[in-house]
């Protein structure tokens, strides 16, 4: 069996910029891999499969759930499935290295409860729900009814924040990742949270 490591999880409604800070971190941090989720929905622009997603059919995911591949997964948009593999925490703590996920925040809650201990999960704050819909719809990466289930979305998400470990605010982006760094810095360094 696989030695147990740590995990970072950054979760925040789409459009906190959660991504950006997890791309950040992973150019910093060489300890840190990126867990490379598998999903149902279409690429995305430059999107490459196997790096951003494991993009695969719903038939395939729909197997992969039957086989218990998953630690967590979620149709997080109607139709649209997301999911964490096993596999894929266990190769990178292989290498010895933290997992650092982006993922929703359903997901991110669940996989706290179930690394208690092993895990700092970290909740990405906009400046406010205004600010998040006006990123959304600039990003010009959906419209129309899937913009409208982004938006219902984040603004739900957003209550969650008090159950994460630490609230990171990225009201500009500079700041958040500065802080971000320290708390993986911390984290790495001395299993501390915060
Ligand atoms: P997007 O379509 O914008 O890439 O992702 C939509 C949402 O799904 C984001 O909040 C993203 O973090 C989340 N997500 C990505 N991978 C996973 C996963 O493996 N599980 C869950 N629950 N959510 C995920």
């Amino acid at each position: 069996m696989t030695k147990q490591g740590k995990l970072i999880i950054f979760s925040a409604p789409s459009g906190a910029g959660k991504t950006t800070i997890v791309k950040h971190l992973l150019t910093k941090f060489p300890e840190l891999e990126f867990s490379v989720s598998a999903t149902t929905r279409p690429r995305r622009g430059d999107e490459e499969n196997d790096k951003a997603y494991h993009f695969i059919s719903k038939e395939e995911f729909l197997h992969l759930i039957a086989k218990k591949e998953f630690v967590e997964f979620e149709e997080v948009y109607s139709g649209t499935f997301y999911g964490t593999l096993r596999t894929e925490i266990e190769r990178i703590w292989k290498k010895g290295k933290t997992v650092i996920f982006d993922i929703d925040v359903e997901g991110g809650l669940h996989l706290k409860r179930k690394y208690d201990g092993q895990a700092m999960a970290i909740f990405v704050q906009p400046p406010s729900l205004e600010v998040l819909k006006e990123r959304l719809t600039a990003r010009g990466t959906d419209s129309g009814e899937k913009l409208k289930e982004r938006f219902i979305k984040a603004e739900k998400e957003l209550n969650y924040a008090p159950r994460f470990d630490i609230i990171l605010k990225n009201y500009d982006l500079q700041t958040a990742c500065a802080e971000a760094e320290k708390l993986v810095k911390n984290f790495i360094a001395n299993d501390c949270i915060a």
